[in-house]
């Protein structure tokens, strides 16, 4: 199965993915966490993405997409969940044209809603952890001891780009870039909104009951 998983920054994208693979075996390709990755380990790629990264702006496409598809080469048979990947329409063209040329296709595209407010919420009060990459928030996905990733014990981050000015430009990406990502696969496919202002596990069950109605096709 191959997913497409839509949505403003601090939507749930990433924890709903986590909900996902555990449930289907999916392998999650994030975007973000890809460059954040390779910023970790200062490799070229990294270092070009830093500077785009850290204003709120997206990384050029052809460094994405060259970057995304090398990804998805080495998936699993099982399938995958795109996160944050397309984020441009010129991404989406350039990801429908890899995927026909090794006879695949996209099978869902799940697009996330959630109300402004929501999303500055969520992504102020993200925390994370340097360490695994485990995501937590402040209020909403506490962590057992406070402040600390309970897989590893980590001390938690927060991300650069998660401060109130960074949010504010990314959002504005968003709207600018990336919603016509989704009017371009409305096009195309059939895109499934889920409402995604409700708790993390509401909102994974809004996304099962698409996902096993779509395998039982
Ligand atoms: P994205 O991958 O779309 O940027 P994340 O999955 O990182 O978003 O979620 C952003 C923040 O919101 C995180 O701190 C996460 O713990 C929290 N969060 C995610 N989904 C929900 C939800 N349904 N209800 C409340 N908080 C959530
Ligand atoms: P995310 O973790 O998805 O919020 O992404 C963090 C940052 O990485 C974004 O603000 C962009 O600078 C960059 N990024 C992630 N995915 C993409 C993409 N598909 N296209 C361009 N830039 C991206």
């Amino acid at each position: 199965m191959t997913i497409v998983l839509l949505g403003a920054p601090g939507a749930g994208k990433g924890t709903q993915c986590k909900h996902i693979v555990a449930r289907y075996g999916l392998l999650h390709l994030s975007s973000g966490d890809i460059l954040r990755r390779q910023r970790a380990e200062g490799t070229e790629l990294g270092k070009k993405a830093q500077s785009d990264m850290d204003s709120g702006v997206l990384v050029s496409d052809d460094i994405i997409v060259e970057m995304m598809i090398e990804a998805i080469r080495r998936a699993p048979d099982i399938g995958f969940i795109l996160d944050g990947f397309p984020r441009t329409v010129n991404q989406a063209v350039e990801l429908d044209k890899s995927l026909a040329s090794n006879r695949q296709d996209i099978d869902a595209v799940l697009n996330l809603k959630v109300d402004d407010r929501t999303v500055a919420e969520r992504m102020t009060g993200r925390r994370s952890c340097p360490q695994c990459g485990a995501v937590y928030h402040i209020r909403n996905l506490r962590p057992k001891v406070d402040e600390i990733c309970d897989n590893d014990g980590v001390k938690l981050v927060q991300r650069t780009d998660d401060s109130p000015e960074v949010v504010a430009h990314r959002l504005e990406t968003y709207r600018q870039q990336t919603e016509p990502v989704v009017d371009y696969y409305k096009k195309t496919r059939v895109v499934y909104n889920i409402d995604a202002n409700k708790d993390a596990d509401e909102v994974s069950n809004s996304i099962f009951e698409k996902l096993n109605a779509l395998a039982k096709v």
